[in-house]
């Protein structure tokens, strides 16, 4: 069997994508003890409850751990959550609308309590909570990859806004004639920034012969036009250049509106690296140039990049479980095991 003698002290962190489902058991001590990534199955709403009850049975079974030894499992969804009831009103991504899913897969996990909340929410969380020192107590976690939003913490707390909406500044119009947005408004910010926009962008420079990607025009991502940018394209530079502005000013909005000290950028697209911040901060500088209270609040200290592979949205539902299991009496989950 196994030698793990801590009981009900080691929690369970998932986070739940589109793609990609990632699952992490950390001991009493904070280690990590297991970890599971593997894809989601979206063929029914049942069929991706299942593909998470696996990720966190693969990562159960590295960790050593029985699933009767867990105290808790918090998980983010990339959707709008109710926490208190756990269930998940809207996710997109998912295919699901009003499903029950924190009961749903406690019941299925043995009644082990599982927590729910917003994806993003929990990176900003997780992030917070065990990535930074907490001396700086209001940071954003932005994540630009299929989309754009934000996680923020503010006051050293999780902000959820009325209805756990808060930090959705992708879907802020900066062009009513622009793009349509899969949100069904036209010209939001993250048709102008996030991962499908700049491949699109990619896509229509190399079809018009203004750069050669070296593959099929259809296969162009995102990330190709940022190494193309990298390597000097003038086509892609001037995309991304685009991109910076936008996201430059996107970013600016979030300072003003909340004080913010750091934003941490996560994500797919934060892979480029350097790149997206060096064009953010070109913008940053522009408006500091006119302005002394952008040039105040414009600091390029409060851009970071989030360390590849960090996993701020499972460390997460980490910090969630542990926030939970705090609130609740031992005494209490002994006896819903
Ligand atoms: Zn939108």
């Amino acid at each position: 069997m196994n030698g793990k003698a801590q009981g009900h002290t080691a929690v369970v962190g998932v986070d739940v994508g589109g793609t990609t489902i990632t699952a992490m058991v950390v001991d009493a001590t904070l280690q990590p003890c297991g970890h599971y990534s593997g894809s989601t199955d979206k063929q029914t709403p049942t069929s991706t409850l299942d593909s998470i009850q696996t990720a966190v049975y693969q990562a159960l079974a590295q960790s050593g751990y029985a699933l009767t030894q867990i105290a808790a499992i918090g998980m983010g969804i990339p959707g709008r959550v109710d926490p208190e009831a756990g269930m998940v009103h809207l996710a997109v991504n998912l295919n699901w609308d009003d499903m029950p899913a924190g009961p749903m897969l406690s019941a299925a996990l043995g009644g082990i309590p599982c927590y729910l909340e917003n994806d993003l929410h929990l990176a900003a969380l997780g992030y917070y909570t065990f990535f930074t020192n907490q001396t700086i107590q209001h940071m954003a976690y932005v994540s630009v990859g299929t989309g754009l939003a934000a996680g923020l913490i503010l006051d050293g707390r999780l902000y959820r806004g009325a209805h756990g909406m808060a930090g959705e500044f992708g879907h802020m119009v900066v062009d009513p004639d622009g793009p349509r947005c899969n949100c069904g408004n036209h010209g939001c910010l993250e048709q102008y920034v996030a991962g499908p926009a700049i491949a699109r962008a990619g896509q229509q420079a190399a079809a018009a012969g203004l750069w050669e990607p070296g593959k099929e025009v259809a296969k162009v991502t995102a990330v190709d036009v940022f190494q193309a940018a990298h390597q000097g394209n003038p086509a892609a530079q001037t995309i991304i250049n685009q991109v910076g502005t936008y996201l430059g000013r996107g970013l600016q909005a979030l300072i003003m509106a909340f004080d913010i000290d750091k934003i941490i950028l996560g994500g797919g697209i934060s892979r480029a690296g350097d790149t997206l911040r060096q064009v953010i901060l070109r913008e940053w500088q522009r408006q500091a140039a006119l302005s002394p209270l952008a040039a105040e609040m414009l600091l390029a200290d409060k851009l970071e990049l989030a360390p590849a592979d960090s996993n701020p949205g499972a460390w997460g539902g980490v910090a969630l479980a542990r926030q939970m299991l705090a609130k609740t009496t031992p005494q209490r989950l002994l006896t819903t095991a």
